[in-house]
Order: C-alpha cells, then structure tokens, then sequence
C-alpha cells in the first residue's frame, strides 16, 4: 500500500499520494465556504461555487466536511481514461485533467470511489482538484485552519 492520507481525526485513508497532500481538518470547519468560492475564482471565469473542486457539506449543527479529491496513489480515474488525459504532475501529486486529450466520456467521473470528481458539462470536462500548482488556494484562504498543506 503506498502513502496515507493523515486525517484530523488521527486515522488514515490509504493510497494517497506522498507529494502535495491537501489536509481536511473538519472539526475547524465553520462552514464559511470560502474555500470553495477562492476556488472556483481561480479556475473559472466567475464565482460559481457549484463548479469549486471542494465542497462543503453540513453535517450537523455547526458541523461540516470538506469533501475534496484525495489525488490516490492507485487513482481510478486515471487507469479508466482511455485517453490518457489523466496523469499525476509528479511535482504536486495531484493528478491534472489535460483538456486537449480528454474527449469528455465521462469515465472518470463515474468511477471515482468517493465522488470526489465531477463533470462539467457545459465545458464537457472533468472538474477536479489541480493543488493549484502545489500551493491550493482554498488553503491559503481558509479563515479558521480547515485545510492544510503538508
Ligand atoms: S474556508 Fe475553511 S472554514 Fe470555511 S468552509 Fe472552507 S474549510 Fe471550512
Ligand atoms: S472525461 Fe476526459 S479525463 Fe475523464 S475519462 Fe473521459 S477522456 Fe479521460
């Protein structure tokens, strides 16, 4: 099994990347959704929330979790794409969706165990989180400590 993801909670998911892990810290979450609103601002035109790479569902009263992808060692996502338009930047460990190869089929979408990834389809594209390059956004703008890089 390769790396873990460490979450808040002390346990582990496993098959996550070693490069570029995003941590969720849920029991900082205050809901805010300001993540998900510096996300979409800087990987779309506008502010539309429902395009984010990270959402924020309650779970409670003054509950939440983010969900997010987990950019997994063994990524689904990226053995189905027929296309290769899947592939894991080496530099971040996130795996980036390569608009010029991907023919919209929809495949990774459909196969994501954790529904983390999404389709867009007015753009006829996958919508996934990229680490923003290696330094996310919705961290860098995260009020209350919620998300972290390591
Ligand atoms: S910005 Fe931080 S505190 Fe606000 S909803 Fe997102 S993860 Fe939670
Ligand atoms: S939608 Fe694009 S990235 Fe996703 S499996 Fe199909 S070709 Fe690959």
């Amino acid at each position: 099994m390769n790396d873990l993801l460490r979450l808040s909670s002390g346990k582990t998911a496993p098959g996550v990347a070693k490069q570029g892990r995003l941590i969720l810290k849920p029991d900082n979450c205050i809901g805010c959704r300001t993540c998900e609103l510096a996300c979409s601002l800087v990987h779309i035109d506008g502010a539309q929330l429902g395009l984010s790479r990270i959402h924020i569902h309650p779970v409670g009263q003054d509950r939440y979790i983010q969900a997010t992808c987990l950019q997994c060692a063994e990524a689904a996502c990226e053995k189905v794409c027929p296309t290769e338009a899947l592939r894991r930047n080496e530099e971040t460990g996130a795996i980036e969706v390569n608009a010029h190869r991907c023919i919209g089929c929809g495949l990774c979408a459909t196969v994501c165990p954790f529904g983390h990834m999404h389709f867009d389809k007015t753009q006829g594209l996958p919508i996934k989180c990229d680490l923003c390059g290696g330094a996310p956004t919705c961290a860098a703008f995260c009020p209350n400590d919620a998300l972290e890089v390591r």
